[in-house]
Order: C-alpha cells, then structure tokens, then sequence
C-alpha cells in the first residue's frame, strides 16, 4: 500500500486513477484475494459484493466470531463515493447484524443529515467485523485476521473517499502509529482514494469538545464529494 498525506501530493486528489479505473482487472484479481482469504470455501460463482458478503458472514478466521452472534459486514450504497469504517460493532450491533445502530451510530446518523448526506448514499463498515468481548478495542491479531476481508470490501465498493473514523480505523487503514489527535483533518492519500481520518464518534459521547473538529473534518469530505459528484455529472 501507498501511502501519502495531502501536504507531499502536488497532484489534484481525483485526476485519472488507476486503481479505480482499473475496476475489471481489480475483479480477476479478486478470485485469487478471495481464495488466500478463504481457502476452505468454494470459489465464489460472482465477483460482486453481495457475494461477497455472503462468504464473510461465514468467517471464522478469528476467536472474535467465537462469542459475537454473527458478522457484521457493512451497509450501505454498494457503489458509494463514500466509506465510513469504523472499530467494531459493539453490542446493539451485534444483535441486528447492521454498523453503527447503538447510541455512536445515532450520531454519525446525525453528522450525516447535518452534512446533508444519506445513509443509504453512503456505506458503512468497520475494521473487525465481529464484536470484540465487552466492547474491548480490537487485538493486533483479530485486525490482521479481518483486515484482508475490509480491503476486498473496498476493492469491490470503489469508493472515492474513506472516512477513517477513529485510531483503529486510522492505523489500520494509514498506518500503525497514526496519531489520530495531531493528524485528524489532514487528507491522506492510499491507493488512489482519499483517506480523512477523524474521530470516532464514541470519542464525541465521551468527550463532546471534540464535535467542532469532526465537524471541520465532515465539511472537508463534503467539498471532496461534491467536486466528485461535479466531475462525474
Ligand atoms: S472478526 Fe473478522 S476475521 Fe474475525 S471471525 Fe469475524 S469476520 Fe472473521
């Protein structure tokens, strides 16, 4: 992965890009990503994110399934310019199987709407797809193990923008020793798609000085949306 923050790139973030135009070729390769990821499962007849979906909820790469009632994949517009990725779902997640419902979700919900977004315009995932015990925060080893099942979801999704919400979402996704409070707010670049990394918005809950930040944040990746949105229209 390349990795770059917004003050080492010269270029405008959305020119041509290779990865993303480079969708077809991404689908061949995608049947040799999912064979490493899951030797054990049949090949999948469709490269499409629905199946997908329907091979990870059968994941057990990890303990964390072992106490989690089930995968949480992720929702959303399955062509989204926009990915949100999160921790972990925590344990109203956990009981319907959908990101972000309990009372974190119920504020990224509402820094939607102020941001003029729709859920269902966007998609939502997280870092580890099942519930670490006790809302603990994921172990390096679980995130190792669910990581790979992110990335292909991304691959498959091609979003423009990923929404890096939190330090394990940012260290995942940027890289290990993402100082999440100095670095908040400063585009960076992977792969072609830009990445902002921001708070959580448990942080916010707990500490709701921090709303101003993500909010600057937000109306950053609305101006990158809507400029996107004006290229493609
Ligand atoms: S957390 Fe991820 S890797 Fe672990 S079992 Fe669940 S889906 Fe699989």
């Amino acid at each position: 992965m390349r990795i770059k923050n917004s003050r080492e790139s010269n270029s405008p973030p959305f020119q041509d890009s290779p990865g993303r135009a480079g969708a077809q070729e991404t689908r061949q390769d995608g049947a040799a990503v999912e064979a490493v990821i899951f030797p054990d499962a049949p090949a999948l007849q469709e490269r499409s994110l629905d199946a997908w979906r329907r091979l990870c909820l059968t994941c057990r790469r990890c303990s964390l399934r072992q106490e989690a009632k089930g995968v949480v994949f992720g929702e959303g517009n399955p062509r989204a310019q926009i990915l949100f990725v999160g921790e972990g779902p925590g344990g109203e997640e956990d009981k319907l199987g959908r990101p972000f419902v309990g009372a974190a979700g119920q504020l990224l919900d509402r820094i939607l709407a102020a941001a003029n977004l729709a859920r269902e315009e966007v998609y939502i995932a997280n870092v580890v797809k099942c519930r670490p015990p006790g809302n603990r925060q994921p172990r390096k080893e679980e995130i190792e193990a669910c990581l790979p099942l992110l990335q292909r979801q991304i691959e498959l999704i091609d979003p423009a923008i990923i929404v890096c919400l939190g330090a394990v979402a940012s260290r995942a996704l940027i890289r290990p020793d993402f100082p999440i409070t100095r670095e908040r707010g400063c585009w960076q670049e992977l792969d072609n798609r830009m990445l902002m990394p921001t708070f959580h918005p448990a942080a916010l809950l707990r500490d709701p000085g921090k709303k101003k930040a993500v909010w600057e944040d937000i109306q950053l990746v609305v101006k990158l949306y809507t400029q996107i949105c004006g290229e493609e229209s």
